[in-house]
């Protein structure tokens, strides 16, 4: 695991190849041996503590930008248990930024444990009823901000731009397993954008919806992937049937193979992300969607965080078995 100084000496250097390197563990389970696959989880959730999984490598081109042009404060939208908001406060710390969170919905009198450390890392937070934040791209929202907070470094709401996908390009390049299908979940699709893109449109990429309704995914993939390669390629797919009827919503049955998995292949999971992901190529591998032989690597995409905030949620949950 990197820490605080070791990222700061890479002084967002990152072109010149700081490609991170994190174990992909096997995991043993017999349901996967008779079904004759292969399944290594790639743990990018250990590249930082703070600022880890995915996040890291949406947010560090972004970092670089914002610095070489200039600019001091990052400004960013997300839900009050955000995985993004946590990174991105974390990374301002790291970095030296001010960073501000546009945070959808009422001001929350007591800060659950992501704004908590959001805070702590000096994120100003700017709670925006909902209706406004449904229109947050909008030009007048944005000119609207602007004028309370000065100019900004705008990073989209789950940090899926352009750079992200180019981030995410790399989470493969050290990778010495020859696999036949990456997974990983899909919330704004930057993540899964990022894997087909640095596969150049090669091997099979299946992303795991984590909210409800989601087929607009494929054409924002699409569109993410032409914005980087110029390309949309053809190597991927996204699975819609694992998202356990909407986002942060989850069961006594996700619940149970999250601690069945975590036990056998000692990997900690959440069900927001990770746990939907898992569950999702267990129940493939279980209805013969994968051939015999084929070798998987699932991406930790981190998230970790976020089961501070979840705890009353998953006991109540299995307190009614
Ligand atoms: C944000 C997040 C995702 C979703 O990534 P996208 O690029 O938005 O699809 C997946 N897993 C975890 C743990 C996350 O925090």
């Amino acid at each position: 695991m990197k820490n605080d100084a070791q990222i700061l000496t890479m002084k967002l250097n990152v072109s010149e190849g700081n490609i991170e390197s994190v174990p992909a563990i096997k995991v043993n389970d017999p349901l996967l041996a008779d079904a004759g696959i292969n399944l290594y989880v790639k743990r990018e959730d250990m590249i930082h503590p703070h600022l880890s999984g995915n996040k890291y490598y949406k947010l560090k081109y972004n970092l670089e930008e914002a610095k070489n042009i200039g600019h001091k404060t990052l400004l960013t939208f997300g839900g009050a248990y955000s995985n993004h908001i946590y990174a991105t406060a974390a990374a301002g710390k790291i970095f030296n930024f001010k960073t501000i969170g546009v945070i959808r919905g009422e001001e929350y009198k007591i800060l659950n444990p992501t704004l908590s450390f959001a805070k702590k890392c000096g994120m100003t937070f700017h709670y925006m009823d909902r209706e406004t934040y449904r229109n947050k791209s909008n030009p007048e929202v944005i000119k609207y901000l602007e004028e309370k907070y000065g100019n900004f470094y705008l990073i989209p709401e789950g940090g899926s731009n352009t750079l992200a996908v180019k981030g995410c390009s790399e989470i493969l390049s050290l990778i010495d397993i020859d696999f036949d299908y990456v997974c990983c979940p899909v919330g704004t699709g930057g993540t899964l954008a990022g894997l087909a893109a640095g596969l150049n449109g090669g091997r099979k990429v299946l992303g795991f919806a984590v909210l409800k309704g989601a087929d607009f995914l494929n054409a924002r993939v699409s569109k993410l992937l032409k914005s980087y390669s110029g390309n949309d390629f053809n190597n991927w797919q996204i699975n819609f049937n694992y998202h356990f009827s909407g986002y942060a919503k989850f069961n006594l049955d996700l619940i149970n193979f999250m601690e069945n998995f975590e036990h056998k292949a000692d990997i900690p999971i959440e069900p927001i992300y990770t746990g939907k992901m898992l569950y999702g190529i267990f129940d493939l591998a279980k209805k013969g969607f994968f051939t015999s032989g084929t070798t998987i690597v699932a991406i930790h995409t981190g998230g970790l965080q976020g089961l501070a905030g979840l705890s009353y949620k998953i006991n109540r949950l299995k307190s009614r078995m």
